[in-house]
């Protein structure tokens, strides 16, 4: 078994009380059904709170916060009751492996952070980009994936990874995201695989290019579900007037984490429209990058239907077709 992380994954600590937003608010927090059975099951006042303030809902358990959107087990010195009163093992899953991700393949794991909280933003949009280090654990077990699918997949990130990497406008790389997006998802379908010739691509982006609309766009995420006042007030005015460089390190987290996810339905152009649009939306609302990509995935990619309709939105959505995005890309 093979395990890959970037070099900054075992040193993400919580900034705690520093931290500028918290993830302790504003969500249900998914209790994993051990951790459900001990907190149902303690004595004392804590497990009198536990029982008051868990719920079920389609065979999940939830932590339901709070009028005033907290956590219910969040003290007023910003402290986890939870872990106060019982240790950081007493933490449900949720809670003690937020925000680091794990892509579980079954032969081989990749680990990463997400962008929805402030500390690990900031490490994923200020890094270049970071060393990778493989270790080889015992337990390997066997791939729970096609294999072929997964070899298209692994080599195509890494050449779109490269592209990333190029000196580039960013605009310009962005285009090529789409357009080779397009044909990574051709090889995929069993294409044969060609060069990627980017000059090309961008002549021929220039030709395919239609006005697209950021109005139409923002009012399509206007529509999804909404988590905070704050979000709803940033997609009515829009600030953005460029892409900012830090969009590079943004591609490269959601290349990285989404690239090899088409291995579940052979869906990859779904997901490359859905990562550009996703930059594509981060700059055009605006403001400090790093606060609006923290907010942007707390509100899109903590919230799994809302991805989903992204995903769908990006084959049948009218703001969305490749020639508008396009446009909108070459424009901005
Ligand atoms: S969002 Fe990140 S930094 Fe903030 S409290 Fe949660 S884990 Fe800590």
């Amino acid at each position: 078994m093979l395990i890959t992380k970037p070099n900054y994954f075992d040193t993400f600590r919580c900034i705690a009380g520093s931290c500028p937003d918290s993830c302790c608010k504003e969500w249900d927090v998914q209790v994993d059904a051990v951790s459900a059975a001990y907190y149902r099951n303690l004595t004392g006042p804590l497990g009198d709170r536990l029982r008051e303030v868990l719920y079920e809902e389609e065979g999940e358990t939830y932590m339901s916060i709070q009028e005033d959107r907290r956590c219910p087990m969040w003290r007023d010195d910003g402290l986890c009751r939870i872990q106060a009163e019982l240790g950081e093992p007493a933490l449900c899953k949720t809670c003690r492996e937020f925000p680091r991700l794990t892509h579980d393949y079954g032969n081989f794991i990749e680990y990463g952070l997400e962008l929805s909280c402030p500390e690990a933003a900031r490490i994923l949009l200020s890094a270049p980009a970071a060393p990778y280090v493989t270790v080889e654990v015992a337990g390997n077990q066997e791939p729970e994936y096609d294999t072929d699918a997964m070899a298209v997949l692994k080599s195509t990130r890494k050449q779109m990874l490269q592209l990333l990497e190029s000196d580039r406008p960013l605009r310009e790389v962005l285009v090529l995201a789409l357009l080779y997006g397009y044909q990574a998802q051709s090889q995929l379908d069993g294409a044969e695989e060609l060069p990627f010739d980017p000059e090309a691509a961008l002549a021929e982006a220039k030709i395919l290019a239609k006005p697209g609309s950021t109005e139409d766009i923002l009012a399509l995420f206007a529509s999804l579900e909404i988590l905070t006042p704050q979000w709803e007030q940033r997609l009515q005015k829009p600030e953005g007037e460029a892409f900012p460089e830090a969009c590079r390190p943004l591609l490269r987290y959601f290349v990285e984490r989404y690239w090899l996810q088409a291995v579940s339905d052979y869906d990859l152009y779904c997901r490359v429209k859905f990562m550009v649009l996703s930059c594509l939306v981060i700059a055009s609302l605006g403001g400090d990058f790093l606060q609006t990509a923290q907010l942007y995935s707390k509100e899109i990619e903590n919230n799994t239907a809302n991805v989903e309709a992204l995903l769908d939105a990006a084959y049948c959505h009218p703001s969305l077709t490749d020639d508008k995005l396009l446009g909108l890309l070459l424009s901005i």
